[in-house]
């Protein structure tokens, strides 16, 4: 069987769906939940992040301005289990400190903006980069972009339909660029390669039984030489 040099995206996406179905992504609340989540969650396991809001909820912190008017201290003792609670304390505060300067402290006036300007004000963020970016733009304010995480990469790498440095806005267009801009389906598609990624193209890929088996190239899975990542 040869590599398909352009695979059916939708396929592939069915494929997951017909293994796990809804995975009911993001798990949060509210949308400023998913935005503190997706900070939280830069470098370590979901789990933490859970801990990390819970204690957040306990404190009452998970608003805008509950959470400015919390000392640093105060709040990266309260991030604690989500690991460089220092750097993750710097990180939200930047992003508070842009809310409340240019948007008043409100979600629906930073959401306003057009999904451009919103991904560059995003950017502009210091600590926020292209996939926390994103994460807020599809599971915060529903704009239909892609996600590309660790997990995208390696299983794109894997079946030779990216290259291993490959920029990030290239992989998000493998997606864009072979189906219909659609959040739902988005939201959907990114939940499920977190759930491929976790479960079999695992460092040590688990091809054998894995939904996206029939899109493998000749030979079996690139770069992965049995136990190493790409
Ligand atoms: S585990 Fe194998 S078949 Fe599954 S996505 Fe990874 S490389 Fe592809």
């Amino acid at each position: 069987m040869k590599s398909k040099p352009n695979p059916d995206v939708s396929a592939l996406f069915e494929a997951l769906f017909r293994r796990w179905g809804p995975q009911y992504w993001w798990p949060a609340r509210t949308p400023f939940e998913v935005i503190v989540g997706a900070i939280l969650t830069q470098n370590t396991a979901w789990t933490n992040v859970e801990r990390a809001i819970a204690r957040l909820r306990v404190a009452r912190r998970l608003s805008p301005r509950a959470l400015r008017a919390a000392p640093p201290a105060e709040l990266a003792e309260l991030i604690r289990p989500a690991g460089y609670f220092n750097v993750k304390e710097r990180r939200l505060r930047a992003f508070l400190d842009r809310l409340f300067a240019d948007f008043d402290g409100r979600l629906d006036r930073l959401f306003a903006l057009e999904t451009p300007r919103l991904r560059e004000t995003l950017l502009s963020i210091p600590g926020i980069g292209p996939e926390t970016a994103d994460s807020i733009l599809l599971y915060a304010a529903g704009r239909p972009v892609f996600v590309v995480d660790a997990y995208t990469r390696r299983a794109l790498v894997r079946h030779g339909w990216a290259a291993p440095r490959a920029p990030y806005d290239e992989l998000a267009r493998f997606f864009t660029d072979r189906m219909p801009r659609d959040t739902q389906r988005y939201n959907e598609y990114h939940a499920l390669i977190v759930r491929l990624g976790k479960e079999q193209c695992r460092t040590r890929p688990r091809c054998e039984d894995c939904p996206w088996r029939f899109a493998l190239p000749p030979g079996g899975p690139r770069g992965a030489a049995g136990s190493r990542s790409p």
